[in-house]
């Protein structure tokens, strides 16, 4: 009798990525987040909910290049060249590439499908340029939407 397969959970890292290096090489430590969703293009106070960079799904990274300077790497599916075009141009107006919970259909609300508060599980870049971890909560964040129920 052969033993079960044992199913590899599906992670960032196991995603295709592209990656692009020759970045500006004066690019600040913090870049204040690009205006829209790197994806479908609509602003952040249109979408609501956060600035994600990274879910187990998809990233727009920023890494170290261990031979000095930074790059930038997309991992996911959803992401193509078109993306990483996109977000070399933003880079080079200083600003940090990020993408929506809708495009990510993550952390979405139940009632209304609007961005929730908080995306559990994801890294989101804030107003100020940091990236923040989203921690996992033992409970269902609040709804970004004005109108609904579960607005908080
Ligand atoms: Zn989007
Ligand atoms: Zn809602």
């Amino acid at each position: 009798m052969c033993p079960a397969k044992e199913e590899k959970p599906l992670s960032l890292w196991d995603q295709p990525a592209l990656e692009r290096r020759d970045l500006p090489t004066d690019l600040p430590e913090l870049l204040l987040p690009a205006r829209r969703c790197l994806t479908c293009g609509r602003t952040f106070e249109r979408i609501g909910g956060n600035r994600l960079t990274a879910t187990k799904l998809q990233a727009v990274l920023i890494r170290d290049d261990p031979n000095g300077g930074r790059y930038l790497e997309l991992r996911g599916t959803q992401l193509n060249d078109r993306h990483l075009r996109r977000a070399e141009k933003l880079l080079a107006h200083r600003r940090h590439p990020w993408f929506c919970q809708l495009c990510a259909r993550k952390a979405l609300c139940e009632l209304c499908g609007s961005p929730l508060r908080f995306a559990p599980g994801s890294d989101a870049v804030d107003e100020a340029g940091h990236i923040r971890h989203h921690a996992l909560l033992g409970f269902t964040p609040r709804c970004s939407n004005a109108v609904c129920k579960r607005h908080g």
